[in-house]
C-alpha cells in the first residue's frame, strides 16, 4: 500500500472579518450549492466573495445575492487572497422596479459592467458606489427617464474616476472655448474631450496609431452653445432634474431630447475610447 502523500498546507495569512453595504454586480455558479459573487463595496472596492451554500434551499441567504441588490456582508478578507468568504449577509434594497423593466434593467447592466471595469479589486470607490446607489434608485421611480438617468450616471461615474471629459474648456491647453468666437468646437476622446485648433494641429491626432486593441475614435463637431447647454446639465443636481422633468414645456422638451442625443453620443464616443474592451450590455440599450 502506497503512503498518501500528504499536501503541505499553505501558510495562512492574516485574518480580519469587516462589515459593509455592497452592490452585487455579478455572480456566477462556483458548486451546486455555492456561488462566486463580485461586490463592490464603498470603500473596500471590487470584491470577489465565495458564497458558500446560498444555494442551498434552507440558506437564510439565498436570493440575498441576486444581480444588482444592496446588501450588507460581513467578509473575511486573508491576507494574501483574492477571494474573500462570506460569514453574513442580509438584504437591504432589492430594486424591484429594475426587474420589471427591461429598458431600465439593461441601463443598470451596462452601468454595472462600466464599475466592473473601472475597479481594480481592493481599490475603495466611495463616490462611485454613491453614484450606482443612486443610480438604481433613480431607475426605479416610475417618473424617472431611463436614457436621462443613464447619462446622468455616465457623467458622474467619470467624475468619480478623474475622467470627466472637457467640454468648455480646451483639453490640452485649459483655454476656455469663447462663444463670441467660434459657434463650433471639436470633441476629439482621445483628447480628452473638446480641443482647441491650435492644440489639435499640434497633436496631429489623426496621425497617431491607434492603441492597442481600441479602437480609433474620429472626432465629433458640436455646436458651441450645446457644449455649454452639457456642462450645465451635467452639475444640475439631482433634485434640479426632478423639478424640469414636471415643468417641460414642448420647446423646452425638444431642446432637452436633442442635448441627450449629443450627450448620448459624445459618452459613447468618449466611453469607446476609455474601455479596455467594447461593452457587451450596450448593443442592447435601442
Ligand atoms: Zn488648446
Amino acid at each position: 500500500m502506497k503512503a498518501r502523500r500528504r499536501r503541505a498546507a499553505r501558510p495562512r495569512g492574516e485574518r480580519t472579518t469587516f462589515t459593509s453595504l455592497a452592490l452585487v454586480l455579478h455572480s456566477s455558479e462556483w458548486s451546486e450549492t455555492s456561488r462566486v459573487v463580485q461586490l463592490l463595496l464603498p470603500t473596500a472596492g471590487r470584491c470577489t466573495v465565495l458564497a458558500r451554500g446560498v444555494e442551498r434551499a434552507s440558506s437564510p441567504w439565498r436570493g440575498v445575492f441576486d444581480l444588482l441588490c444592496l446588501v450588507e456582508v460581513e467578509l473575511e478578507a486573508e491576507e494574501g487572497r483574492e477571494l474573500h468568504a462570506l460569514r453574513r449577509a442580509r438584504l437591504v434594497e432589492h430594486y424591484p422596479r429594475l426587474r420589471t423593466e427591461l429598458a431600465r434593467w439593461y441601463r443598470a447592466l451596462y452601468a454595472a459592467e462600466l464599475v466592473e471595469a473601472a475597479t481594480p479589486p481592493g481599490q475603495p470607490a466611495p463616490e462611485l458606489f454613491a453614484a450606482f446607489c443612486d443610480a438604481l434608485a433613480r431607475w426605479c421611480d416610475p417618473h424617472a427617464d431611463p436614457d436621462e438617468e443613464l447619462i446622468a450616471f455616465e457623467w458622474r461615474y467619470l467624475e468619480a474616476l478623474g475622467l470627466s471629459p472637457a467640454l468648455t474648456a480646451c483639453a490640452t491647453c485649459g483655454r476656455s472655448v469663447d462663444p463670441a468666437r467660434a459657434q463650433t468646437a471639436l470633441f476629439h476622446p482621445s483628447a480628452g474631450g473638446v480641443q482647441c485648433s491650435a492644440c489639435r494641429s499640434q497633436a496631429r491626432l489623426d496621425l497617431m496609431p491607434s492603441r492597442a486593441g481600441r479602437p480609433r475614435t474620429t472626432w465629433r463637431r458640436v455646436p458651441v452653445a450645446t457644449l455649454f447647454a452639457l456642462e450645465r446639465a451635467r452639475r444640475e443636481p439631482l433634485e434640479a432634474r426632478g423639478e424640469a422633468l414636471v415643468d417641460r414645456d414642448r420647446e423646452r422638451a425638444e431642446e432637452t431630447s436633442a442635448l441627450r442625443r449629443t450627450a448620448r453620443h459624445l459618452l459613447d464616443d468618449f466611453l469607446a475610447w476609455q474601455l479596455e474592451r467594447p461593452s457587451r450590455v450596450r448593443p442592447f440599450l435601442r
